[in-house]
């Protein structure tokens, strides 16, 4: 596991996705080496589900680890994927010094065939951590959530889930997006309580736009608290004022997570240094 994750220190890490066109990647650079230059601590690169871009994640991850020379974590994803289709896409992260995954489910994307989709070998993350425990040497971290998966019909078993993933090999997790901090703290209660022992990394996404809410939120799941309600009530209309007030909403929750102890923060970028920067001196 990334050493500072096992320290007593505060840690601040990023959440990259690669570009969507394969002439986009000059732009990708760019945006690595100024995210990379604000020091964070690891940064983590998405996954299109099914796995049919997964070269794409293992080449900005491996810009990260060898060219920026930072810690890279390549995420990845079972859903409609053969035991040798990961192990494929392990030993090119091993050859590109990638050694942390954060092993996901993944959801079946809308072009993905039943065919496909019901030829799996994997059900749950849990089933793929277990397997990449027992044939890499993978790192492995999972996904956790602070107001649980929209598929769990109670908190109580999607933190069974959890535990599962914990002793399949996750040695931390990162959360959902959350805009409310009492759900994140009820929610490390309630996974401390349940057995939970491995580091959390809450997951912060600065809301820069109204166009997140029906996007990044409604995927996620996560509550609108009415102080981002008011905050798309007023400033919805004008994207400078809204970013502003975005960045500065990040601000004051990651603010009031580390007065409240949370030590390790995950930042979504967006892929935007310039909102990262500005939350980045904010919080310091
Ligand atoms: P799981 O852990 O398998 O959980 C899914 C559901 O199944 C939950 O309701 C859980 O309670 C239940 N469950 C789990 N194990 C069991 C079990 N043993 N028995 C019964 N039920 C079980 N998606 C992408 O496609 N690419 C990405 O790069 C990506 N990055 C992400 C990063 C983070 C930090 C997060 C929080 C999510 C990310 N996602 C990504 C989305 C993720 O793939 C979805 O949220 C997906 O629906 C669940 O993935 P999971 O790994 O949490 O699944």
């Amino acid at each position: 596991m990334f050493t500072k994750l096992t320290e007593n220190e505060n840690t601040l890490s990023f959440e990259v996705f690669p570009p969507k066109k394969d002439g986009e990647f000059e732009k990708a650079f760019e945006v690595l080496d100024a995210l990379g230059k604000l020091n964070p601590d690891y940064i983590s690169v998405t996954y299109g589900a099914g796995g049919s871009r997964a070269g794409k994640t293992i080449e900005i991850a491996s810009y990260i680890q060898n060219t920026l020379g930072i810690d890279a974590m390549a995420h990845m994803t079972c859903v409609g994927s053969k035991r040798e289709q990961l192990l494929e896409v392990y030993r090119e992260l091993k050859a590109h010094n990638v050694t942390h995954v954060l092993a996901l489910r993944g959801d079946r994307p809308k072009d993905m065939s039943d065919e496909q989709f019901m030829d799996k070998d994997f059900e749950h993350a849990s089933d793929m951590m277990a397997f990449l425990k027992e044939n890499t040497d993978l790192h492995l971290a999972g996904a956790c959530y602070p107001e649980k998966h929209f598929e769990s019909f109670s908190m109580e078993s999607d933190l069974n889930n959890l535990k599962k993933k914990q002793d399949a090999g996750a040695e931390f997790f990162i959360s959902q997006l959350f805009l409310d901090n009492d759900f994140y703290y009820a929610f490390l209660e309630k996974a401390a309580k349940k057995g939970i022992t491995v580091p959390i990394c809450a997951g912060i996404m600065p809301i820069t736009s109204v166009k997140q809410i029906g996007t990044s939120i409604t995927l996620a799941g996560s509550s609108v608290p009415k102080a981002m309600a008011d905050i798309l009530a007023t400033h919805g209309d004008n994207p400078d004022d809204m970013r502003k007030a975005g960045v500065d909403y990040a601000i004051r929750q990651i603010r009031d997570l580390r007065e409240n102890g949370v030590q390790h923060i995950h930042l979504y970028s967006m892929n935007r240094p310039k909102t990262t920067a500005e939350i980045v001196t904010g919080i310091q």
